[in-house]
């Protein structure tokens, strides 16, 4: 293989990490939750997954469906230590990684001569690392890898290509496919459309006549296993920037603040957009000829909420007062880090999780809280 992408996907990363603190239950039906009337399933074990309890599910289900549940309460704190450990090892085999959530990341493997020996020593040091299992996919682009870590589950490894996607998943319900969530499913199958293969393998004119000239074709590629192989890095994504360049100088402070407001509104949505929020806010003003300043205020905590960043980009460019015509114009947020009061990026077009366990991304904040009975120094976490 040439190009190799690696998806590594912690295995039930939120109970796992408990069973660590709480041996006594390993094996048996648990799971982490808000518990309450309203409270739904965030991640469930193996075991309690076998009496059809999974993620997402409302826990008055949960308990009808196994009386003999153990409910854990969520302690982000502490997964985002353990997260921290898995995304550290990973970084050892790769520049390129794209963390994607707490429990999963993408790595480029590219150039390594035998992406599965390279695939098994990771497993193996995230292992030594946490004393946590994980699922690695292989395969040319994130689109294969990601289905591939899913496909041998827990502890597994699997290799997708393109000689053996549609032996491997043909069968499979389109719905498998990210993207595909069950209102394109419907509309699939009213098309006559219900597995990868057919998806794959549909006619010219079915996929373009039900979805149009440009979703009916990439409906067919992702059937196809076609995907993207661009990570987007930690690095690439400590900050986030619009900028403006002026047709013509700019002298009139009322243009320059509406400019600004501009700017951050979108860097704001793009911020919610990827589910992270930062706390320094950056000014960058260039004026003629060529001089380019910067100005940045950190905040006292993290945000992605549009009236913030531009009341602060607005008073940076107050106390700034360029005395030069303005040429350029930009807003940035730097410290990013992960919002958990708002769900990231990786959610179907549909709204649905990528993966199994979506919902223990958009687990509202415990950090803080009290971490329960075990300590986690016995952790290593
Ligand atoms: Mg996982």
């Amino acid at each position: 293989m040439e190009g190799v992408i690696a998806h590594v996907d912690m295995d039930a990363f939120y109970v796992s990490i408990e069973m660590l603190r709480h041996p006594e239950l390993r094996k048996k039906p648990v799971v982490v939750a808000h518990d309450g009337p309203r409270g739904v399933v965030t991640t469930a074990s193996y075991a309690a997954r076998r009496f059809g309890v999974h993620s997402a599910l409302p826990m008055v289900t949960a308990r009808r469906r196994c009386p003999d549940l153990t409910v854990l309460p969520v302690d982000m704190a502490l997964y985002r230590r353990g997260s921290k450990k898995v995304m550290e090892t990973l970084s050892d085999f790769s520049d390129a990684v794209e963390v994607v959530g707490l429990d999963e990341a993408y790595v480029d493997l590219s150039g390594s001569p035998v992406p599965q020996s390279r695939a098994r020593e990771i497993k193996h040091r995230i292992r030594q690392a946490t004393r946590l299992v994980c699922s690695i996919g292989l395969g040319p682009n994130k689109l294969m890898a990601k289905i591939a870590s899913d496909l041998d589950k827990p502890d597994g490894l699997f290799v997708l290509t393109d000689e053996n996607w549609l032996e491997s998943v043909g069968e499979k319900p389109a719905s498998l496919l990210p993207g595909i969530g069950p209102r394109t499913s419907e509309r699939l199958r009213t098309a006559g459309i219900e597995t990868v293969t057919e998806l794959a393998r549909a006619p010219d004119g079915v996929l373009e006549g039900a979805f149009g000239p440009r979703h009916g074709p990439a409906l067919r590629e992702l059937g196809n296993g076609v995907g993207s192989t661009a990570l987007t890095t930690e690095r690439a994504r400590k900050s986030e920037s619009r900028e403006t360049t002026f047709p013509h100088d700019v002298t009139d402070r009322g243009r320059m603040l509406e400019t600004v407001d501009a700017l951050a509104e979108s860097v704001c949505r793009s911020l919610a957009g990827h589910g992270v929020t930062g706390r320094t806010v950056t000014l960058k003003i260039r004026l003629t000829p060529w001089r380019t300043h910067t100005r940045s205020r950190t905040l006292p905590s993290a945000t992605c909420d549009p009236a913030t960043v531009v009341g602060v980009a607005r008073e940076l460019l107050e106390r700034f007062s360029p005395q030069a015509p303005v040429r350029l114009l930009g807003v940035g947020v730097a410290g990013l880090v992960a919002d958990e009061g708002h769900a990231p990026l990786n959610v179907g077009t549909d709204g649905r999780p990528e993966n199994g366990e979506g919902p223990e991304r958009d687990a509202p904040l415990a950090e803080g809280a009290p971490s329960g009975p075990g300590s986690q120094e016995r952790l290593a976490l």
